[in-house]
Parts: structure tokens; sequence; C-alpha cells
């Protein structure tokens, strides 16, 4: 199967001043782009050309997983990023407050683990395999998917990700960051977990986060 760019919910413009356009057209435009075009050439004539992307993931070694792991990284991203305000459910107020103290608590913990992850990689809300809430920090395609973890938010922290916007202060893109979550899409994934729990379907690799 061809796997393609995501078609980002929202202009290229409308996360500034958080996001600056010129940061999305790289970002979105062209290392989202350059990973989605290298996957599709690596796999072409492997047992992999008509594998689902999260099968993929569970997979493959090496440059392929890199690609395709990457590919899915910054499909949840830019999914996890809006301009419009939006509210944490219930549910994940609850398990926030159980978890980490308070949100508050939370974003110290989360932004401080991003702040502190050396090198590029990503930075997860991830829901485990007991059902609780865990901060995932990985390096470089690193994924949930392969600790069985499923994933509710993350953060790109390479420095593609903040460059352009805010060059060496990393924790200034994060303090951005923050104002742009995407609350109803973190709460629409803790409720999808509690019937879908990764790893997906062992055959097909179907999965809810891989399927829109
Ligand atoms: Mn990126």
């Amino acid at each position: 199967m061809i796997h393609t760019l995501i078609t980002l919910p929202y202009d290229e413009g409308a996360l500034e001043p958080y996001i600056s356009k010129e940061t999305m057209q790289y970002h979105h435009g062209k290392h989202h782009a350059g990973y989605v075009n290298k996957l599709n050439s690596l796999i072409k004539g492997t047992e992999f050309e008509n594998k689902a992307l999260v099968e993929i993931i569970k997979t493959a070694q090496g440059g392929i997983f890199n690609n395709a792991s990457q590919v899915f990284n910054h499909d949840f991203y830019f999914k996890g990023l809006s301009a419009d305000k939006s509210e944490l459910s219930n549910n994940l107020v609850e398990k926030i407050d159980r978890d980490f103290g308070s949100l508050e608590q939370f974003k110290e913990l989360f932004l401080q683990s991003a702040a502190n992850l050396f090198g590029s990689g990503w930075v997860w809300l991830s829901l485990n395999p007991e059902g609780r809430l865990v901060i995932e920090v990985r390096s470089n395609a690193d994924s949930p998917i392969l600790y069985n973890n499923t994933p509710l938010l993350t953060c790109d922290v390479w420095e593609h990700a903040y460059y352009i916007d805010t060059r060496n202060a990393r924790a200034d893109y994060l303090e951005n960051w923050w104002h742009l979550i995407n609350w109803d899409f973190v709460s629409q994934n803790l409720g999808n977990s509690e019937y879908i729990q990764f790893p997906c379907d062992e055959n097909s690799g179907a999965c809810a986060f891989s399927e829109d």
C-alpha cells in the first residue's frame, strides 16, 4: 500500500503565534512528507509493501522502522494540535489527577521530561496495559507501540520542530506547544483505548489510530 501524507486539520498559519506558518511548512511539508516518501520507496518490493503502518512499526527494523514510526509519530503530533480551545473529558481529568496529582503537576513533569530528553525524540502521554497514565520519553523514532502502551498525546522534540521559531530554546517551544494541545483528541484517544489496546490486530495490523 502507498502511504500518504495527512492533510492538516487546520491552515499552516493557524497555530501562530505559538508555532509559525514557516515551521509548519517545513515540518509538515518537508520533514513529514520526507518520511512518507522515504517509507514508500524503502518498502517497495519487500515483505512490508502491503502491510499497515502499525504492523510495519511492530515488525520492521532499521530504515523501514524509522521512517514508518516517524510517519505515525507526525500524524499523531499534528492531530494533537489545535488553535481552538478544547476541554479535557471528565475521564481524562480523573486519570490525570489519580496518576500525576493535578493537571498542573502533569504539565510540569511532562515539559520537564521533554526539556531533559537528550538529543532527538518524542515525549508521550500513554495509557499502559495496567490502565495507568504514563509519560514516555523516547529517543529518535522509538514508539509506545513497541511497549504495548496506547498513545494519547505526543510532543515532537526533534530540533526541526522548533528551531525556526525559538532556535536553541526548547523550553520556550514546549510552553508554546502546551497552548496548542487538542484536548478533544487526547480525550477521544483515552475513550477509544478502553476498547482498543495496542498492539492491534496481529494479522492485519488494523488499529484505531492508523486508520482514519
Ligand atoms: Mn518532527
